[in-house]
């Protein structure tokens, strides 16, 4: 999956739901780390749609 940067408002809800921890945040951006696997429980979750999920 991958985070658009310049449309995240940071309100963390990603991480948050994430079943495994896969999001790592600080201030400034969310970090999606290399466990992800793409379930896109995460995209449904972002009110503005800033995360789509890639099938490769
Ligand atoms: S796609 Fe799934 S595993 Fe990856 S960050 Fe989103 S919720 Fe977590
Ligand atoms: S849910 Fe969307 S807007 Fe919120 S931190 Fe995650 S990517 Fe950014």
């Amino acid at each position: 999956m991958k985070i658009n940067k310049a449309l995240c408002g940071l309100c963390f809800g990603c991480a948050s739901v994430c079943p495994i921890d896969a999001l790592v945040a600080d201030d400034k951006e969310i970090i999606v780390t290399a466990i992800c696997n793409n379930c896109g429980v995460c995209a449904k979750i972002c009110p503005i749609g800033a995360i789509k999920i890639d099938e490769t």
